[in-house]
């Protein structure tokens, strides 16, 4: 392996890949697919830094074998969940991440996740596909109206919850929404009324999840939370997948509590919950929150940028604390 190289644990999209050739050199590019551990490590010996994906696992193991040269590692995600952040520290290890550019994509993304559990899209289209005949009726694939001010719950109104805000205000829903800018202007603005957890999961109709994974988060969504959901409300989930139990959930659609699921991220991912996966009620998504094309080009042109300041001595453009 090249000694002082920038390691690329996968190859980005073409805009990415030509700014990281132009702007970090010597360059080392895994392949398409996630490299197994044993190349990972390999290819990462002697590394001054590290663009890493999401399927990468970033821990102490990784930084014994790169060795004392890396200087930084930079997710291209905005979740740093699979980052041993403290191992990161205490080797005075840079770790950035690429926030901001991926808003409105996600957004997007978990608007159409709302849109296709409440009206029923993804088992409509089955349906026509399966059906050998079928007819218009009124009382037919009715679901839940959106714009008709159903609430929708927001848990963690970060940059990617308000970008799903404003959405669903257009969209002409009641929001409700936990975390410290819920009570801010750009909320007020939305009409957002800002609540605890518990009341978020008492009173929505449809619970949308956009705050990180981390120790506090994990399995927040459990049996019990389930419980205290509305009759014939929905969760979606297009923040980590381990942020929701999904035996529970399937438990709660089983029984009739909640009326659909949306879930672009999985508790095992990439493995998908079997239970889930045979619910006409769930909408599965492989992970394609960020997958607009020009989110993914920022996303890698970011990353590389917080490469090339931090190799030019300077700080990353958006450093993870
Ligand atoms: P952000 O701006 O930092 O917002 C995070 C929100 O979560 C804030 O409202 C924050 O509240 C809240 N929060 C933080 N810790 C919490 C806790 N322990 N309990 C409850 N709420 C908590 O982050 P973002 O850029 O919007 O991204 C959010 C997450 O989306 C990322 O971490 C990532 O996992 C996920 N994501 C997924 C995809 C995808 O492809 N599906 C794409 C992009 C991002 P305070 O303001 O009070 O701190």
């Amino acid at each position: 392996m090249t000694p002082s190289h920038v390691l690329v644990t996968r190859s980005l999209t073409a805009a990415a890949m030509s700014a990281a050739q132009r702007l970090l050199a010597p360059l080392v590019v895994l392949d398409d697919a996630p490299p197994d551990r044993a190349e990972l490590l390999r290819s990462a010996r002697g590394a001054v830094a590290i663009v890493s994906l999401l399927t990468e696992q970033i821990d102490d193991e990784l930084f014994d074998a790169a060795g004392g040269q890396l200087r930084i590692v930079a997710n291209v995600a905005a979740g740093v969940d699979n980052i041993d952040l403290e191992a990161a520290a205490r080797r005075g290890i840079l770790v950035s991440n690429t926030p901001g550019v991926l808003d409105e994509a996600t957004a997007d993304l978990a608007l159409a996740l709302i849109l296709a559990t409440t009206r029923r899209i993804v088992e409509a289209d089955r349906f026509i596909r399966s059906a050998e005949q079928w007819i218009w009726g009124p009382k037919d694939w009715v679901g839940l109206q959106v714009s008709a001010g159903a609430t929708v719950g927001i848990v963690g109104l970060g940059r990617i919850g308000m970008a799903v805000a404003r959405r669903a205000h257009a969209f002409g829903a009641r929001i409700i929404a936990t975390g410290s800018r819920s009570s801010g202007p750009e909320a007020a603005a939305l009409e957002v009324v800002p609540v605890g957890l518990d009341e978020l999961f008492e009173t929505a109709d449809v619970v949308t999840l956009h705050c990180p994974l981390t120790s506090e988060t994990r399995g927040m969504v459990d049996a019990a939370r389930l419980k205290s959901m509305r009759q014939g409300s929905y969760l979606i989930n297009t923040g980590r997948g381990p942020l929701v139990d999904e035996d529970a959930l399937a438990d709660a659609l089983e029984e009739g509590r909640l009326a659909g699921a949306g879930l672009d991220v999985h508790e095992n991912e990439p493995l998908v919950n079997e239970r889930l996966r045979r619910s006409d009620r769930v909408v599965l998504l492989p992970h394609i929150g960020s997958a607009g094309a020009a989110t993914r080009d920022a996303m890698g042109l970011l990353a590389v940028r917080n490469v090339a300041e931090v190799l030019a001595g300077r700080r990353p453009i958006t450093p993870v604390d």
